[in-house]
Order: structure tokens, then sequence, then C-alpha cells
């Protein structure tokens, strides 16, 4: 069943049950209220008439000491026309509770009389055919004669009254549901509909389409649900596009690693075979085992930056105070001897938070690309400079520069802008996509500008650690 029509299905109980009970509670209430005045009224005519029926029996001429019965019913046809247009409805009993006088129409039997006792008056509400009396019973001790009074007040309609109640309420509790339906169907709708939208979000985005929100109308709960639920979205959203962005990349990975493989192992297995299927002179032979050679060590190359960056994502950074010069000291020791380049180092003593050698893979990396794009005596520069923002160094050469459209190419895996002139040089076009995963475990990234003929500039800013915040550390 519908959430609404379960809404619309509990107001409709909930009406039928509080109109039914507070109706019939009130219809009652009123219903017992005006029987009790009629009773009232009914014993106060009693004890009137009981009162009048013994000044008349005084006022009887005393020819005897005891009331006779004909002077009673003289006494009570009296009474029972005395002042009332109509006539009241009485009867006298005797001693033996035998009637003396009765009105017409004064059916009750004598069971209120059975029970009455001395000196007291009794009622009840009896139901003579179609209509319902107060039936009251008295005594009457008078000259010598102790009678009942008894007399019988129609109450039918408050009998009626508590019928038309009833219909009433009964009528009022049916306009009252059908009201109730309508607009609680109409509010019912309107509370849902936040919840229809919402599984109309949850279907779309089930079926594929995560860019699917759902619309917010209102700031109450169902409201914050549905932006919580647009949240979510957003983040699977993001979290799908991540994982088909980084699922991409693992495939032009494979791709371009499958592609790089293919070249030198094509090369390797045409000079073999040559070695093997022909008798070569020694010169050809000598070409041919070099040029196996030579490919077999790319692969080499290959592997290990391959195993490189496989490592470094897998183990991560482990971040320490390093002195700037230490790097240096490092490259230049690395790079020096190599006297076909002018290398100059220029830079500003401090300590960065670093991973020493990771950021010593990243430098020589940096270095070795300088190296291979420049022509021989050309200069290359290696700046450290304390900003704002931290420490950067900053790679800089005069070499053959890269073109604009490449720049943003480079640092993937297996990218080289000119694949012959990279693999001349022993390149495997790995060596900047693990300086970016390198920097990236830094929370850092290179920074590239390079204009073709002029010379490239790579440079990564690092985690500068102050002066102060060293003495913490030395104290901590
Ligand atoms: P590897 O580093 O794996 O030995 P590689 O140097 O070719 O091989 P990367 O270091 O990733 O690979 O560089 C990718 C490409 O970017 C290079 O092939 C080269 O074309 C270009 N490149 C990188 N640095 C420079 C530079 N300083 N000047 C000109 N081109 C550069
Ligand atoms: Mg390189």
């Amino acid at each position: 069943m519908k959430f609404s029509h379960k809404l619309v299905l509990w107001t409709v109980i909930i009406i039928a049950l509080t109109l039914g009970f507070s109706g019939y509670f009130f219809v009652n209430y009123v219903f017992e209220t005006s029987l009790e005045r009629e009773v009232g009224q009914a014993l106060d005519e009693n004890s009137i008439l009981r009162f009048a029926f013994e000044t008349a029996a005084l006022n009887v001429p005393a020819k005897y000491d005891l009331l006779q019965d004909s002077s009673v019913e003289q006494i009570a046809s009296n009474l029972e026309t005395g002042g009332q247009g109509d006539g009241r409805l009485l009867r006298i009993c005797d001693e033996e509770k035998q009637a003396v006088f009765a009105s017409d129409g004064f059916d009750a039997d004598d069971e209120l009389l059975r029970s009455a006792g001395e000196n007291q008056y009794s009622y009840r509400v009896v139901r003579l055919g179609e209509r319902y009396y107060i039936h009251t019973a008295s005594n009457i001790n008078t000259l010598g004669r102790a009678l009942y009074l008894e007399t019988l007040r129609d109450v039918s309609q408050v009998f009626e009254e508590r019928q038309m109640g009833f219909v009433v309420y009964r009528r009022l509790m049916i306009l009252m549901l059908v009201l109730g339906v309508v607009v609680m169907y109409f509010i019912a709708s309107g509370l849902t509909k936040p919840i229809r939208r919402l599984m109309r979000a949850t279907r779309e985005m089930a079926a594929g389409d995560y860019s699917y929100r759902a619309k917010q109308a209102s700031s109450d709960e169902l409201g914050q649900l549905t932006q919580d639920f647009n949240r979510m979205a957003e983040a699977l959203e993001q979290s799908f596009d991540k994982l088909e962005g980084e699922v991409q990349a693992r495939e032009d990975f494979v791709g371009a690693f499958a592609h790089e493989l293919k070249t030198p192992l094509t090369s390797i297995i045409g000079y073999a075979d040559m070695l093997r299927s022909r008798k070569l002179d020694e010169e050809k032979s000598i070409l041919s085992a070099n040029y196996i050679y030579t490919e077999g060590k790319r692969l080499e190359t290959m592997s290990l930056r391959l195993l490189d960056i496989i490592v470094t994502k897998r183990e991560g950074a482990k971040l320490q105070t390093v002195p700037v010069d230490s790097l240096t000291e490092y490259l230049r020791s690395m790079f020096l001897p190599n006297d076909s380049m002018e290398l100059q180092f220029d830079y500003e003593q401090a300590y960065i938070l670093a991973d020493p050698g990771l950021i010593q893979t990243v430098l020589v990396n940096l270095l070795d690309n300088a190296f291979k794009a420049s022509e021989p005596g050309s200069r290359i520069e290696v700046h450290g400079r304390s900003e704002e923002k931290g420490y950067r160094f900053t790679v800089r050469d005069y070499g053959i520069g890269i073109p604009a459209e490449e720049l943003s190419k480079i640092t993937q895996a297996f990218y080289m802008v000119d694949k012959s002139r990279s693999r001349s040089h022993n390149g495997a076009g790995l060596g900047l996509a693990l300086c970016a995963q390198i920097l990236a475990l830094h929370d850092s990234r290179l920074e590239i500008g390079s204009a073709p003929g002029e010379g490239t500039s790579v440079s990564f800013l690092l985690r500068e650690v102050k002066k102060e915040e060293q003495h913490e550390e030395i104290r901590a």
C-alpha cells in the first residue's frame, strides 16, 4: 500500500474513532442531564400532589374517622385535572396496593409499588408502548389510611432528543470523513512528494544516470534527506568518475607498455634471428649484437623505472627534515664529473620536509632530462629559493624545449615528445611520471615552463621547515 494511502487511511480511522466516541459521550451526557432534571421534576410533582392530597383529605367532612375510598377517588380525580389542561397521569392505591383510582392511560405495572417502602419516594424509567415515562411512587398517610400515590411523567422528548443527537453526529461524522479524506489526500500527496522525487532519483541512479539529482523543495527533515541524498550522489559520481579515469589510465598504461615492449623486442628478435640464420661477417655480427645489447638495456631501464613507480606507490614517502645542501651535494657528486655541460648550482640554504631519497630521484630525473635536451657545452642551472608558500626547486636548461601542446602530456607514462630522440638516449618515457607520483606524495606537483628552441624550466614546491619549527621539533 502506498505511503500516502496509509496516511489517508489512518486519518479516516482517527476521525471515525474520535467523532464516534466523542459524539456518543456528548449525546449521552446531554441525555443523562436532561433525564436527571426530568426525574427531579417528576419527584417534585409527586411531592406537591401528595401535599395537595393530604390538604384536600383534611377538608373532607369528618363524618367518619376513616377516609373513604369514594373520597379518595374524588380527591384524586380533582388532582388529575387540577391546574393542567391535558391532565396528569396518577394512581392511588390502598393498603393492599390495589388501585383505588387510576387515570386513563396509566398502564404502569405495580413493580415500583412492590419495592416501595414507608415514607420514601421512589422512581424508575419505564417504556409503555412507544413512549417513555418516569414512574414515581410515594406514601400518603392521612385520616387513618396508608395510601400510595403514583405518577407518570412523559419523557419521550428526552429520548427522542438523544436519538436525534446520534443521527446528527452520524451525519457530521460522514461529512467529516469525506472532507478528511479529500483534504488528507492532498496533504499526503504534498508531503510525500519529496519521497517520490527521491525514489525517482534512486531509480535513475540505479539505471546508470549518476548525474541525476532530486529537487529539494523544503528545508524540513525530508528536504534535509534530499540534500544529503544529493550530496551522496555527488560523492558517488565523483568516485565513479575517478574510478573510470583510473581504469582508463590503467588501460592506456598497459597499451603504452605493450607498445614500448614491442619496439625493442622486435629489434632484438630481428637481429638475433639474423645472427642465428646467416653467417655474418664480424663487423655485422658486432653491430647486431650491439643492437641487441642496447635494446636489452632499454628494456632493463624501463623495467627498473616501472618497478620504481610501483614501489613508490606502495611504500609512500617517509617525510623528514632535510637540509637543502645535502641534496645539492648529492647532485653535484653525480653530475659534475660530466664535463660536457656547464652545471650551475644557486640555492638558499634551508630545511625542507621531504623523503630525501625520493626527492633525489626527482632532481636526478629532471637533470637527466635537461642533459638529454641540451647540446654539449650548454648551461644547466639548479635553483633553490625560499618562497612564501614553501621551498622551490627549479631545474633550468637551454636545450630544445617542448612545444606548448605537449606540455600537459609529458608526465604521462611512456609519453615522449620525440620518440626516436628519447630512445636514442635510452629513454622509456617514465621519468616524469615517476617524478609526478613522488611529488603527489609530498602534496606537490611539477610546474613546467618551456619554449621550443629556448629551453625548459621545471620546478616544484616543498614544505619548508622554519627555524622555530625545528626548535619545537627538538623540544618535542
Ligand atoms: P626516462 O626518463 O624514462 O628515461 P624520458 O626522459 O624520455 O625517459 P620523461 O622523463 O618522462 O621520459 O620525459 C618525457 C618526455 O618529455 C621526454 O621524452 C622528452 O620528450 C620531454 N622532456 C622532458 N624533459 C624535457 C626537457 N627538459 N626539455 C625538452 N624535452 C623534455
Ligand atoms: Mg627522463
